[in-house]
């Protein structure tokens, strides 16, 4: 049975101890135990939020970390010392580290191996924006950055991997794709997977829903065959709002 995840994205927000103080609500509030619930904070905080956390079903992600392993790279945080501070996860190819910081396959694919090496999970976003989406051609746009980056991987490394399907025009926007266009595209992404690793892992592989997921749309999202939780950014930074997104399967 694969994974239910349910990610929180807090992005550039909260200072260190209006974190901690995030973090230990939903520590406090979440009871389900079926869904893996992953913290995503700023760098700064990880480390605080690892030693609030004493619920078992929660864990912490970096949001990012740098494509070289260590060395004279001024304000780089490398996947060495994101492992060290007790974070599990790294979300990787988040649309505005592409668009805003160059993020490209070619360096995606040196941060998901480095994440790798390091015991990390990466959470690999991949989506399209709205021109590609008017165009119809939004699968075969989305399966294509998965085969410059993932696709690249061994089956044992892929089979590490959680994939995060988050159409741009859905991040942020209050616009969320319909519960017909998650599942359309997470059964092509399904599929795209098991023509490359074969279906036993298309089957194992955990597919979030990124864009606009908050606390009133997730049940109608997640209840959706292809679709394995959501990378949550603006909901996850109101515990309540968290959480319910949480018991929405
Ligand atoms: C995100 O940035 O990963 C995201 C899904 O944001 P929001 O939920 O705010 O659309």
């Amino acid at each position: 049975m694969r994974k239910k995840v349910v990610a929180g994205n807090w992005k550039c927000n909260t200072t260190v101890a209006e974190g901690v103080a995030l973090a230990k609500e939903v520590n406090d509030i979440v009871t389900a135990t079926d869904v893996v619930v992953v913290l995503g904070t700023p760098f700064t905080h990880i480390t605080e939020v690892v030693k609030t956390i004493t619920n078992k079903s929660i864990s912490v992600a970096a949001q990012n970390c740098a494509a070289e392993a260590k060395g004279a790279f001024t304000g780089e945080v490398s996947a060495a010392m994101v492992q060290s501070t007790g974070a599990k996860y790294v979300i990787l190819g988040h649309s505005e580290r592409r668009e805003y910081y160059g993020e490209t396959s070619e360096i995606l694919n040196k941060k998901v191996a480095l994440a790798l090496a390091n015991g990390l999970t990466p959470i690999y976003c991949c989506g399209e924006a709205l021109p590609i989406r008017e165009s119809g051609k939004q699968n075969e746009f989305v399966i294509n950055q998965l085969q410059e980056t993932v696709f690249t991987l061994s089956p044992e490394d892929f089979k590490k991997i959680i994939i995060a399907y988050e159409p741009i025009w859905a991040i942020g926007t209050g616009v969320t794709a319909t519960t017909q266009q998650a599942q359309d595209m997470h059964k092509a992404l399904r599929d795209a997977i098991a023509t490359k690793f074969g279906n036993d892992i298309a089957q194992e592989t955990s597919i979030l829903y990124g864009g606009s997921c908050n606390a009133s749309n997730a049940k109608e999202l997640f209840a959706s065959p292809d679709v394995d939780g959501g990378l949550i950014g603006g909901a996850s930074l109101k515990a309540a709002d968290f959480n319910t997104i949480i018991m929405s399967y």
